[in-house]
């Protein structure tokens, strides 16, 4: 590849670099979105469900044209145990109109229909294109190295949207390698089930999806999550487990979506059903704490590349800040080409927006999540102390019938202490409720 001038290169084209490249095409920008899969979204997955509001407001609408699989009206959250399961269960009428709260979607398509709408808005679209470094010139950033011959692409400005591991913000000094007890590691099957199974497991109509998440120990102790959300006619099934509990328990995530499909409240769900693929992602899951440094001269970090995610245990968005972190980086890039000014101050305004957004500010609301999904009770011992909790409390057998609040304070006592449980749940209320 010989020498190009873009006047922004936009690295990675998952939800944040498709976002910024198509917002700046629009504005009639030459750009270039750099994408090392064969195609956007042929290395991507998520759970997921994409809620549609933030992205409607880019491409009105986006629902009727894009690839999505149900519109998610019911949400199920779960607490585990080995045996059993509590949860609570949520249906809306008013998420089943549009612009909908959500929708069940599969990355590979979804991606690539998304970044279809940057190339019709002018976007060069380079597949199967590895970005490994940035250009500097001048203390800044004009452009990226490519893994190809010959491969500099020069840019008046440089978007990292790379994901979580992004080695372009390293390169650039602006983040420092991660620890493992920042991310998590996901893993999903998709399996297909025959229509009706769907509709009478589920209990849906017509186009109505489910998104169900689980908290618990999962097989062999490890820290973590699970998920069931329904496409057209397949179930995405998956879990997430903490790397550090991965790496001290030598386990691994295989064996716990394997012991996730035969606990016995989930495995008649997707009894008859027909694997389809596989697939496997880090999640950056350590709130602020793990933000980098955002812009230098020249360049800015938007997406997981930013650390930019949400995770709180029973809720996981990624998809909405990476759009929302696009778009912000899309207008500061723009600002910089209406001053002719490219420096660190002028991409400094990035951080600002973001801080104005609602993703510094949900990331700095929950920062308690963060925390909290490193105390190992969160999965060792309360879903099966509830689990075991309510048990007693159903079990009748002639023995008695004890209230629950005095089964709770006994219960706890004997097993971890009243003052270790009011400790946790502080930190479960600082992190979800005030
Ligand atoms: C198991 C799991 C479940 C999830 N569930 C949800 C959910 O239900 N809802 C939700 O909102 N979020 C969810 N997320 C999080 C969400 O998927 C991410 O936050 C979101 O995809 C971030 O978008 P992004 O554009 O920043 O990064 P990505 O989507 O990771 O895109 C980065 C892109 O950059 C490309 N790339 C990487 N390195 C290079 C390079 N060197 N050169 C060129 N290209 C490169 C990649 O191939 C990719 O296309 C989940 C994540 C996981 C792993």
């Amino acid at each position: 590849m010989s020498q190009q001038t873009f006047d922004v290169v936009v690295a990675g084209a998952g939800p944040a670099g498709t976002t910024a490249a198509l917002l700046l095409a629009r504005r009639g920008y030459k750009v270039a979105l750099i994408e090392r899969g064969e195609f956007p979204g042929a290395k991507n997955m998520f759970g997921g469900v994409l809620y549609s509001r933030v992205l409607d407001e880019i491409v009105p609408g986006f629902y009727n044209r894009a690839p999505v699989e149900r519109f998610v009206n019911r949400k199920i959250v779960s607490l585990l145990s080995e045996d059993s399961v509590v949860s609570l269960d949520f249906n809306s009428s008013a998420f089943k109109n549009p612009p909908y709260n959500g929708f069940v979607v599969q990355r590979a398509s979804f991606d690539r229909w998304y970044a279809g709408e940057a190339v019709k808005a002018g976007v060069l679209l380079l597949n199967q294109t590895i970005v490994d470094d940035v250009i500097r010139e001048g203390g800044q950033v004009a452009g990226v190295r490519v893994r190809r011959e010959r491969g500099e692409i020069r840019a008046r400005a440089v978007i990292a949207a790379d994901g979580a591991v992004s080695l372009l913000a390293r390169q650039a000094g602006l983040r420092q390698a991660f620890a493992p007890d920042q991310f998590s590691l996901g893993v999903k099957e998709v399996i297909q089930l025959p229509p009706r199974a769907m509709e009478e497991r589920f209990s849906l109509n017509g186009n109505e999806g489910l998104s169900s998440e689980f908290l618990g120990r999962m097989g062999n102790g490890l820290h973590g999550g699970a998920f069931i959300y329904t496409n057209r006619d397949s179930l995405s099934v998956g879990v997430v487990a903490q790397v550090h509990s991965l790496k001290a328990r030598g386990a691994t995530i295989y064996d716990a979506l394997d012991s996730f499909k035969c606990h016995p409240a989930i495995a008649p769900l997707l009894e008859g059903g027909r694997f389809l693929e596989y697939s496997a992602h880090l999640i950056p899951e350590a709130g602020a704490k793990m933000v980098p440094r955002l812009y230098t001269g020249g360049m800015l970090v938007a997406g997981d590349a930013a650390g930019l995610v949400l995770a709180g245990g029973l809720f996981l968005e990624g998809v909405n800040p990476a759009v929302t972190s696009g778009r912000l980086a899309a207008e500061t890039i723009i600002d910089a080409f209406e001053a002719g000014d490219f420096s660190e101050k002028m991409m400094a305004r990035y951080e600002s927006r973001l801080k104005e957004s609602s993703v510094l500010q949900d990331l700095k609301r929950y920062k308690g999540a963060a925390r909290m999904l490193l105390n190992e009770r969160l999965y060792e011992y309360y879903p099966s102390f509830v689990c075991r909790t309510l048990e007693r409390w159903f079990t009748v057998d002639g023995a008695g019938h004890p209230k629950l609040a005095g089964m709770v304070k006994k219960l706890l006592d004997q097993d971890i202490g009243l003052w270790q449980a009011a400790k946790d749940g502080y930190q479960m209320g600082r992190a979800w409720l005030w």
